[in-house]
């Protein structure tokens, strides 16, 4: 007889431990623990969709003939760990070994190896390589480009290749996809799921422990189990996937989704397979339902960068979510927990974040995560905000994104150069500089957009790091042919907004 140990984002009936298992004889532990509920202070959201997910998983695998001892967060005997319920378990049931898929971080694969019990620790391979082939593609190489283990991808699982040739006759269909969004659009409403009963427990249950949490837990329509994560996908497929490419990188005030699939929260629970999900998007560019603008791009997410992050994660070591390659040491501002701003975009992003738990990849990565950087801040303080106001926030794709691509605090593994930009970019990917207490064609003085001010200032703190990067030498040029009297307004009035940043004075 075994334990078999099934974690809240491990709710996949093909998971690694429960194949190795016998239902007849072994016992699955599941556990809702504060350790896992408190690590960081999570979007009660996100709390309550993987309690619900991880109560429905428990029943649909009694229902097949498992037997589950499943610990509650507000049983009484509940030890407040995940080694600790293990051990609780062992000592009731006599039986020390224990059959586990490994974890998706760090921390949880340290608590697991040094409990006293006999723990062995299977590959996850819920993805679609596995962290040794990463390793073989990554091995040797200078740099680690997401777009040629892309390629790799695409030949191994054969998805979107017309024989040993990419779809189409290109890889990467990017350029097509930067299309700023009208409001006037059609656009798809997500998929909204009311709380059936075991969801309204959770519910009740978070609001009465992590009321408090930065995040509003109501309403609340996420998906929580697969069959309902497979109608979020072909939600998706029918109604956005066409459109997903062409606005992929917009932003509107209006509409915090567009054509986005919001499928995150479903694959990293494990209630939908990775590779099944870009079949079905490759089919339905099979049956012309999608262009492969949409198409590409979409699975470039999935077998590109989803796989990417998780080999680099394990890769790269437990130290890789404490780096700060950029030296930034600037607390965390308040506005990121919802304090008042002028700055519209943020405010936008901030406010959408409390009470959604979810934010698209631009607003993440070109508005909160371009600020920070701009801003310098400690990219642990980003690390831990990201880690705990997303509903699809675990720390093997969180800490890539944010640590990585989005801080360039790991020295330049994912990103080539630091993903920053002045206001303009939003402007043109966005509505928000309409309605915002800066002017974005200001570039310095009275009234300027802050991202104006502090993009400059940020290529001329780091000038020594990235002056000689080919693809930065173009800004570079462009700040030294300013005239010296413009250059010197801009540095004055980025000193001064970080100053009150720092008095916390809200900008
Ligand atoms: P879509 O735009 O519909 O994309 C489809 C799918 O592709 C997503 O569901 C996701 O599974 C995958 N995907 C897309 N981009 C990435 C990426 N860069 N890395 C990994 N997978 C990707 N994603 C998370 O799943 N969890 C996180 O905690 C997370 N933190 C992030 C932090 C920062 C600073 C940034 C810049 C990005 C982060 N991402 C994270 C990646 C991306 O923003 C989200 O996966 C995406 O916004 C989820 O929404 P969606 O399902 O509507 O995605
Ligand atoms: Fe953001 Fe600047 Fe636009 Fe305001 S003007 S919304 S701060 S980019």
């Amino acid at each position: 007889m075994s334990l078999v140990l099934v974690l809240g984002d491990q709710l996949s009936p093909a998971l690694s431990a429960l194949r190795a298992a016998d239902r007849q004889s072994d016992r699955v532990v599941m556990a809702e623990v504060a350790s896992e509920t408190g690590y960081v202070p999570h979007h009660p959201k996100k709390i309550a969709l993987v309690l619900a997910a991880m109560r429905k998983f428990a029943a649909r695998l009694r229902a097949e003939g498992w037997t589950v001892d499943y610990t509650r967060l507000d049983d009484p005997e509940n030890s407040g760990s995940i080694p600790g319920e293990l051990l609780r378990r062992a000592a009731d049931s006599g039986e020390a070994r224990v059959l586990a898929t490994r974890p998706g971080e760090w921390r949880l694969i340290a608590a697991l190896e040094e409990a006293p019990l006999d723990v062995t620790l299977l590959p996850d391979d819920r993805f679609i390589a596995s962290l040794a082939e990463f390793d073989a593609w990554a091995e040797g190489r200078k740099q680690l480009r997401m777009e040629y283990f892309y390629r790799e991808m695409r030949r191994k699982s054969g998805l979107l290749m017309e024989g040993d040739q990419p779809a189409g006759g290109r890889w990467n269909y990017d350029s097509e996809n930067r299309k700023p969004a009208r409001d006037d659009l059609f656009a798809p409403r997500p998929l909204w799921f009311d709380p059936d009963p075991v969801v309204a427990e959770v519910l009740d249950l978070v609001e009465a422990r992590f009321g408090a949490n930065f995040g509003q837990l109501r309403p609340f329509g996420y998906a929580t189990d697969e069959t309902q994560a497979r109608q979020v996908l072909e939600h998706f497929i029918t109604r956005a996937l066409p459109m997903f490419g062409d606005y992929q990188d917009a932003m509107l005030s209006g509409n915090r989704f567009l054509y986005h699939s919001l499928l995150s929260p479903c694959l990293n629970l494990g209630l939908l397979d990775p590779l099944e999900v870009c079949r079905r998007a490759e089919a339905a560019w099979k049956a012309g339902q999608a262009p492969l603008n949409a198409v590409e791009g979409f699975i470039r997410q999935i077998l590109g960068w989803r796989e990417y992050v998780r080999g680099l994660y394990f890769r790269e070591g437990p130290d890789y979510a404490t780096r700060n390659g950029l030296g930034h040491e600037r607390a965390l501002p308040p506005l990121y927990w919802g304090a008042p701003t002028r700055m519209n975009c943020l405010s936008h992003a901030v406010a959408q974040t409390g009470e959604e738990a979810y934010a698209h990849h631009i607003q993440r990565l070109m508005v909160t995560g371009n600020f920070a950087l701009l801003a310098g801040i400690d990219p642990a303080q980003v690390h831990e905000w990201y880690l705990s106001v997303y509903i699809d926030a675990f720390e093997w794709v969180e800490a890539p994104n944010t640590v990585g691509m989005s801080q360039f605090a790991d020295g330049g593994l994912i990103a080539s150069k630091p993903y920053v930009s002045s206001g303009a970019y939003i402007d043109r990917m966005s509505d928000y500089c309409g309605g915002c207490g800066y002017d974005v064609k200001v570039k310095a003085g009275q009234g300027a957009c802050p991202f104006n001010l502090l993009y400059w200032d940020f290529l001329a703190r780091h000038r020594d790091r990235f002056a000689g990067n080919p693809r930065m030498g173009q800004m570079y040029r462009t700040w030294d042919r300013m005239e010296e009297v413009h250059r010197k307004a801009v540095r004055a009035g980025a000193a001064e907004f970080l100053e009150q940043l720092d008095a916390g004075v809200p900008v």
